[in-house]
């Protein structure tokens, strides 16, 4: 009777924080992630101390370290694991980057490539996910990632051009202002199709010329153009 009190007082407790997150987080990365392949140090560590529990909604925080995407609200997922893995290693960041996303949802991918880079600006079409995700990575103390509730398929005029970019909602054919804003010798991560996606890694050579290459078939969130004209 006294330990099914103390167990119960103990959940009752834990409910909406993870205990032993940063155990959590390193088996998450040891067992997806360098299991499958992406063994790029530096990104590894970043996601061992990455509290992922701290994007997700409490109700579903206990499952944040587990091997798939989940619900953030509002229709959207936050990416699993892996492929927040992958897509990171695949821009091989330096660190003296500027970096645009295209999905910020719940800021998580953004956190992630905050140490790896300068700056990351993100851009997110759903105004409370733009709005929560920022108070979010303030909360957290990230202070080189500017969020912006707007259109992906513009780009972030006035900011470009971009050493890297990372799509994280899947349009049907690569947006031209996204390559138009890119660097030379910069590369963009994205997932392209409707149904069937594949995620790219295109890079920009000499004289604006496009280098493509296929990564793996994946499965995103459609990148949506919106209802109605989005003000600056
Ligand atoms: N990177 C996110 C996961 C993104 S899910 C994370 O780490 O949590 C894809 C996100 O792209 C969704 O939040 C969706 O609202 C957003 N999105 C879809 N179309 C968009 C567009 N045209 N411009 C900006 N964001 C878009």
């Amino acid at each position: 009777m006294n330990i099914l009190f103390f167990v119960l007082c103990a959940n009752f407790q834990l409910s909406g924080q993870v205990d032993n997150w940063e155990q959590k987080a390193k088996a998450m990365v040891d067992n997806q992630i360098l299991a499958r392949g992406v063994n790029e140090a530096k990104v590894l560590d970043v996601m061992r101390n990455t509290p992922r529990h701290e994007f997700i909604p409490a109700e579903r925080q206990p499952y944040a370290y587990i091997d798939s995407p989940l619900a953030i609200g509002f229709e959207q997922t936050i990416s699993q694991p892996y492929i927040v893995g992958l897509m990171t290693s695949l821009l091989k960041l330096k660190g003296n980057e500027k970096v645009l996303e295209i999905g910020t949802g719940s800021g998580y991918q953004a956190a992630v490539l905050s140490p790896l880079c300068k700056e990351v600006f993100t851009i997110e079409i759903v105004k409370k996910l733009a709005v929560r995700s920022k108070a979010t990575l303030a909360r957290l103390g990230y202070d080189n990632i500017y969020v912006k509730w707007g259109d992906g398929y513009q780009g972030w005029p006035g900011e470009e051009p971009f050493d890297a970019i990372i799509v994280t909602a899947a349009p049907p054919a690569l947006p031209p202002k996204l390559f138009e804003q890119l660097k030379v010798g910069g590369r963009l991560v994205i997932p392209v199709g409707s149904i069937w996606q594949e995620l790219w890694v295109i890079t920009k050579l000499q004289g604006g010329i496009m280098d493509k290459e296929s990564v793996i078939p994946v499965r995103f969130v459609p990148m949506v153009h919106p209802e109605k004209p989005i003000p600056e």
